[in-house]
């Protein structure tokens, strides 16, 4: 799959980052994770000291797919409101989400702080503001829904807006403790960490064959150079993932991002905090620890990766207009800019994947803007079924979920 176009900040925050061997033998093992992006990092971390035989295969270099590309603003809110997540899938089942979203963003935290690469996590607050002021009496909704479930949230009217920020919105909800990362290192630190506990990972090591039987899978390396047995696979390609197994539930849309070159004067922007709007496609922005900033959005609904790619600069031109609409005072310059596909689920939850055809196998589809939170989730269960035959979440993400329950 043509994944991604353009230039990519984070691998170049880590001048030398960790390397793996390409595999040269036939293995067996307990578990197989096919990916070496954040998902399958992700994954590893929550294997790594279960006592199985775990073993990572990644196509080209750890983190060069979507991980590369990921903004990493890590929230628990969503494209999806809220309220019309408990209107398909019920209160207490979105009440839960809730929940394991919220377990998700700590464990992501505990996991950037488990060895010796910065992962740059960073507690920050989110504005999320009312693009029209058709949207305030959602945003004022999704805010009661939010306090119910003891989240920290505020809501704000236009006057607390503008003593704040230098452009005016007629409200937004304020978030409380979310937080923004850097992807790459994050990959790396959790391959890292998984690695000195016995995983043995291979770059440069493409599985393009399988035979799926009962009780064990067989997955064939490129040109058939290799085989490995495993009891259990976790089919974590990304977006790829769907080349393996399609998933009627998803689907793409091609998005944008610029990184600035580092900006001197934060002062006007309150607290560096994250913030995004109710317009779709809607715009984002975040900094980084070298005082970068991150604009996103502006996504095409396209899957066509040439459509996609003959925009990319007149994108990069309009995200750099849509952040000075907002901060008319703070200069900016572009320094990396790409464009990517960007996938998503038809109702809003992440999908595990199981299917009749890859018995013993999950397929984590973290996808929709919370992709990174998702995994999180996602890998955790889909452990805790390896490690103890059965997670009590599963249902709430398999693919075959009720739309609709209560
Ligand atoms: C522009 C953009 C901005 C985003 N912003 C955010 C954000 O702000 N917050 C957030 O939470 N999420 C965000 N996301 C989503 C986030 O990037 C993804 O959820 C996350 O990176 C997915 O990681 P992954 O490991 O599943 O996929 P990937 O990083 O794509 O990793 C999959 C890996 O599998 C490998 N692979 C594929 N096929 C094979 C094969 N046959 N054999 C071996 N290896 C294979 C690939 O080479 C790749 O390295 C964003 C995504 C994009 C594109």
């Amino acid at each position: 799959m043509n994944l991604q176009t353009g230039s990519y900040y984070w691998p170049t925050t880590i001048k030398n980052p960790y390397t793996y061997p390409p595999l040269q033998e036939n293995l067996e093992c307990d578990v197989l994770i096919i990916g070496g992006g954040s998902s399958g990092a992700q994954c590893a971390y929550y294997l790594a000291d279960s006592g199985l035989d775990v073993v990572v295969v990644e196509k080209n270099s750890i983190g060069s797919g979507s991980t590369s590309t990921n903004t990493a603003i890590i929230q628990y809110s969503g494209e999806r409101l809220f309220t019309n997540l408990v209107n398909s899938f019920g209160k207490s089942y979105i009440s839960r989400h809730l929940q394991l979203c919220k377990q998700a963003i700590n464990e992501i935290e505990q996991a950037s702080s488990i060895g010796d690469i910065d992962c740059e996590f960073t507690r920050r607050d989110s504005l999320y503001f009312a693009s029209t002021k058709e949207d305030v009496q959602k945003l004022q909704e999704e805010y009661d829904l939010l306090l119910k479930e003891g989240f920290p949230v505020d809501f704000l009217t236009a006057s607390q807006i503008q003593e704040r920020y230098p452009f005016k919105k007629d409200a937004a909800l304020y978030s409380y403790d979310d937080a923004e990362m850097n992807p790459f290192a994050f990959t790396h630190q959790l391959f890292q960490y998984a690695a000195k506990r016995g995983v043995k990972i291979y770059e440069n090591t493409e599985v393009n064959g399988h035979k799926f039987e009962q009780s064990k899978a067989t997955i064939y390396t490129k040109n058939n150079k290799h085989s490995i047995q495993a009891r259990h696979v976790i089919v974590a390609c990304g977006y790829e993932g769907l080349e393996i197994k399609k998933e009627k539930k998803t689907s793409f849309v091609s998005t944008y991002t610029v990184t600035t070159k580092p900006v001197e004067d934060f002062t006007s922007w309150h607290k560096k905090t994250i913030i995004w709007e109710t317009a779709r496609p809607y715009t984002y922005i975040r900094t980084t620890k070298d005082n970068r900033i991150i604009i996103g959005g502006l996504d095409e609904n396209t899957s066509q990766p040439d459509e996609r790619d003959s925009k990319l600069i007149n994108k990069r031109d309009k995200l750099i207009e849509e952040f000075n609409k907002l901060f008319p005072d703070i200069y900016i310059e572009p320094e990396f800019y790409l464009t990517a596909f960007y996938g998503g689920t038809n109702d809003g939850l992440p999908i595990i994947g199981t299917y009749d055809e890859y018995p013993n196998c999950h397929f984590l589809f973290g996808f929709g803007d919370n992709g990174t939170v998702y995994s999180m989730i996602l890998s955790k269960i889909i452990a805790e079924v390896l490690i103890n035959g059965a997670s009590p979440d599963m249902e709430l993400y398999l693919q075959t979920r009720p739309v609709k329950a209560q």
